[in-house]
């Protein structure tokens, strides 16, 4: 699988008088895994959105290998590309959320091959070959026909995990994809996230799992109020953070 390069460009919104993000300036490599640390409520999910077109910033821009994913804002001037080149680009961001998101009316193979189908153009018996295929991936090739509330929490999130990748996207995002898991059942989940990290794919993760992060990122992001306070490898970041404020929230979490 190919990862895509993502860029990040003086990205600000706000939410009324809330600064929500402060002039985000970030490039991710392709292919590379990022993790986002953060307290509550530092912008971390909204940068993640933003990403994946679930919210439009006000100021800035994104793009994926170049491209813009949508439009770019620049103080008063607005470009933005033709609708249906930005749903062409949608496909190419996938997204995981803390709470799986699954149709709970679908079975695990349902849930999966839906997108493909109306997005990619796909014929249900290739979709479904495909989807088989991503289900012995992330450990469930026995569950195809099970429905969401027939599934524990950890097998919901690697049927979550299987249906983002069945759009072959270049960029993967995790917005807390264990925080809503039994504790016992938090490692299936981020060891599937670990293989996907050695598959090219781009992946950029907001966890509050920090040896997790330190362990499969290449860089570290710490967000504070809307702003990136420190990035760097996690060597760097973890044993000699530039900025006090990162080292006391590793503290406090560590
Ligand atoms: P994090 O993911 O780091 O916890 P968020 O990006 O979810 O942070 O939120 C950042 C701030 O923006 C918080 O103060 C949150 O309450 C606020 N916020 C997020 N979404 C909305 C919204 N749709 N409307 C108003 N405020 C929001
Ligand atoms: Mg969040």
């Amino acid at each position: 699988m190919h990862g895509g390069e993502v860029t990040i460009h003086g990205v600000s919104k706000r939410f009324g008088q809330l600064q929500v993000l402060d002039d985000v300036t970030l490039t991710i490599p392709a292919g590379s895994v990022t993790a986002i640390l953060g307290q509550s409520g530092s912008g971390k999910s909204t940068l993640l959105r933003s990403i994946n077109h679930l919210e439009r910033v006000d100021d800035g821009f994104i793009a994926i290998d170049g491209e813009l994913i949508g439009y770019r804002q620049d103080r008063d001037t607005l470009y933005e590309l033709k609708e249906k080149d930005i749903l062409r680009r949608r496909v190419e961001v996938g997204m995981v959320f803390q709470n799986f998101n699954l149709f709970p009316h679908l079975t695990a193979l349902e849930n999966i091959v839906e997108a493909p189908i109306t997005v990619r153009g796909l014929s249900r018996d290739k979709a479904q070959a495909e989807a088989l295929e991503l289900l012995a991936r992330v450990g469930l090739a026995d569950k195809a026909r099970a429905y969401p509330r027939q599934l524990s929490g950890g097998q919901q999130q690697r049927v979550a995990i299987a249906r983002a990748l069945a759009l072959k996207p270049k960029v993967l995002l995790f917005d807390e994809p264990t925080s809503a898991l039994d504790p016992e059942l938090v490692n299936e989940v981020l060891d599937v996230i670990k293989e996907l990290a050695r598959s090219g794919t781009t992946l950029i993760i907001v966890t509050h799992e920090i040896g997790f992060a330190r362990e499969v990122a290449d860089t570290i992001v710490f967000m504070e109020g809307g702003r990136i306070l420190e990035t760097g490898t996690p060597e760097k970041v973890f044993n000699r953070p530039d900025h006090p404020r990162t080292a006391a929230f590793l503290a406090k979490v560590l």
